[in-house]
C-alpha cells in the first residue's frame, strides 16, 4: 500500500470514528439536503453565516464512510471561511475529485483534503466524496438568492454576489 493510500485508509477511519461537527446546528440560518442514490447517501448540512462568514457549520445523515469522512473534513475547512472561501474550495474539491486539478500542483487551498485526490481512480465514488461539497453549496446559494431579494446585505461587494455567479 502507497503512503498515499495508507493516509487515505487512516483519515477515512479516524472521521467515521469521530465525525466532527455532527449534527443538527442550533439556529442555523441556511441549510441543504444532499443525495446520492448511486450510493444512497443522504446527508443534511446545517450553516449559520454572519457578515458573509460561515460561522458555524454541522452535519448530519445516512451515508457511506467516504461521504462521512468527506462530510467531516468539508465542516472543519470551512469553518470561519468566508463564503467565497468556502465557494472556492467546493469548486477545488469538486475539480480534484474529477482529475482536472493536480492536487500535487500549487495555487490551489485544498491543504489536507487532498488525501482525497485518490477517489478520482474510483468512479463510483466520486460522487460520495462530493456530495457534501454539492450540499454546502446548495445551502450556500439560499443566501445568494435571499440577498437579492431585498434583504439588506451586511457586507456589500464582500463575495457573497461573487459566489452567486461561481
Ligand atoms: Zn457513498
Amino acid at each position: 500500500m502507497s503512503a498515499a493510500n495508507q493516509l487515505y485508509q487512516e483519515v477515512i477511519l479516524d472521521h467515521n470514528r469521530k465525525p466532527r461537527n455532527w449534527g443538527k446546528l442550533e439556529h442555523a440560518s441556511h441549510h441543504a439536503e444532499g443525495l446520492n442514490p448511486l450510493c444512497g447517501d443522504h446527508i443534511f448540512v446545517y450553516l449559520r453565516l454572519r457578515d458573509a462568514s460561515v460561522e458555524a457549520i454541522g452535519f448530519e445523515g445516512q451515508s457511506c464512510a467516504i461521504c462521512k469522512a468527506s462530510a467531516s473534513m468539508m465542516t472543519q475547512s470551512v469553518k470561519g471561511k468566508r463564503v467565497d472561501e468556502a465557494e472556492t474550495l467546493a469548486r477545488e474539491f469538486r475539480e480534484m475529485a474529477l482529475g482536472k486539478l493536480d492536487p500535487s500542483a500549487s495555487g490551489h487551498h485544498l491543504g489536507r483534503l487532498t488525501v482525497f485526490s485518490g477517489v478520482r481512480d474510483l468512479p463510483t465514488r466520486v460522487k460520495c466524496a462530493i456530495l457534501p461539497w454539492h450540499t454546502l453549496h446548495s445551502a450556500l446559494h439560499s443566501i445568494a438568492r435571499a440577498s437579492t431579494e431585498g434583504d439588506a446585505d451586511p457586507v456589500p461587494g464582500s463575495g457573497l454576489e461573487r459566489a452567486g455567479h461561481a
